[in-house]
């Protein structure tokens, strides 16, 4: 038999079969469970016997969606021994819960974090603000300059732990995984990466041998926008089902049936969705890179972006994801964004609707303008998460929003 289609584990995979046959993996809005008999019951504590205690050790609809995007993360990818890569999941409340499960399960007091600019901001707040007074630091480095990051890591031994984030906020910038990987794991660092704005559908950070993956499911693969959760991925299993497991259980940050039914849900529809996403994405990308309103279009499927090539090898194509600096600045991003009428003025990304902010007026009005600039945050920058919405209607309403500055684009032949 040949090996199954990555749309076909997005809808099948890590499904078992219920025991009243519901066709759809129920909601077990259950927080315990029972059990035959005391004998029964410590067989399954001891795990003799497969079942479930508890729901914040586990549940059976948590346990479906953790399986299923295990599989979706191994995809195609063969372990050190030529057998097809097998991982384990664990899923969270929040990307944030996981990210943390994950750093406190493979770092401690004394030892450093090698990462770089423009993490997620709740990771870069964790960084700052939670992880110092648990002892442990960040080093930043620009992950762009590999002969540099070599240079840190020879000079501190205290360094166990590099942490990649790929694409990145709000620029889009895009570090080689392969590069970055092979140098970690050739001093014995531990090698995560944040996937969550490629997704596995357009990367998959375990074919070059990281050791974890986390994902906000929030966005694109909950798809949605209706659930608030995160994954972590690790391929030593062994580690998983002991010290990660152990931390995920005690830490609290365990997820609930609803959520995960939600984002199996979502996850059904997942290839499709990516597929007219990023098709969108690429399209508006180029219709604003012709457009006089506009300074200058940060999307990884243009060749224009600094970091097209790396992205192109590593990625299946641009993303749905972009940011666009506006000629006028911080009013004209401000005025941009209000007169949209289809796209959605929120933040998050990766819902089936398209949705727009304007960092400097909102998620960065706090942040002084020099510390902006230095993330690339510029007055008129807009970002944009691309949606699955009839392509013309979205360029229609970026048109309008747009009106006032003269001289219409011409787009594929149509004139807008
Ligand atoms: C949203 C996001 C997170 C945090 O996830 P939550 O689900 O909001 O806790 C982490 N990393 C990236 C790249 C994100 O976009």
């Amino acid at each position: 038999m040949h090996d199954k289609g990555f749309e076909t584990i997005c809808i099948h995979g890590g499904h078992s079969e219920e025991s009243n046959r519901a066709h759809i993996t129920p909601v077990y809005a259950s927080s315990t469970f029972t059990f035959d008999s005391t004998e029964h019951a410590a067989d399954v504590f001891l795990e003799k016997k497969d079942g479930y205690i508890y729901s914040r050790w586990g549940n059976p609809t948590i346990s479906e969606v953790e399986r299923k995007v295990a599989m979706m993360e191994a995809y195609g990818i063969k372990n050190s021994a030529g057998e097809p890569l097998l991982l384990k999941a664990l899923l969270h409340s929040s990307g944030m819960s996981a990210i943390t499960t994950m750093l406190l399960s493979n770092i401690k007091a004394g030892e450093k974090i090698i990462t770089h600019y423009s993490l997620y901001g709740g990771t870069q707040e964790l960084l700052d603000k939670i992880l110092p007074d648990l002892g442990i630091e960040a080093v930043i480095v620009d992950f762009h300059n590999i002969e540099a990051v070599e240079e840190t890591i020879k000079a501190d031994d205290a360094i166990s732990l590099m942490y990649i984030e790929t694409p990145a906020n709000p620029t889009l910038q895009c570090i080689d995984l392969n590069e970055l990987s092979t140098l970690g794991k050739s001093y014995g660092l531990t090698v995560c990466a944040d996937n969550t704005f490629a997704t596995p559908y357009l990367q998959q950070p375990f074919k070059y041998d990281v050791d974890y993956v986390m994902h906000s499911t929030t966005k694109f693969l909950n798809g949605h926008g209706n659930a608030i959760g995160g994954i972590v991925i690790g391929k030593d299993i062994e580690k998983m089902n002991t010290i990660v497991t152990k931390k995920h259980r005690l830490l609290g940050g365990n997820s609930n049936a609803f959520d995960a039914f939600l984002l199996n849900n979502g996850l059904r529809t997942f290839c499709l969705r990516m597929e007219r996403h990023c098709s969108n994405a690429q399209k508006i990308a180029e219709y604003l890179n012709a457009h006089e309103a506009i300074e200058k279009v940060n999307y990884l499927g243009l060749p224009s972006h600094p970091d097209h090539n790396t992205a192109m090898g590593q990625m299946k194509n641009g993303g749905a994801i972009m940011s666009f600096e506006l000629k006028g600045g911080y009013e004209a991003g401000k005025e941009f964004t209000d007169k949209l009428k289809l796209c959605v003025n929120a933040v998050s990304v990766g819902t089936a609707d398209t949705l727009v902010s304007h960092p400097a007026s909102t998620t960065h009005v706090g942040v002084k303008h020099k510390d902006r600039i230095k993330f690339g945050i510029t007055n008129g920058l807009i970002r944009m998460s691309v949606g699955i919405e009839t392509v013309e209607d979205l360029i229609a309403d970026i048109d309008q929003a747009l009106e006032g500055y003269k001289s219409k684009p011409i787009y594929n032949g149509l004139l807008l």
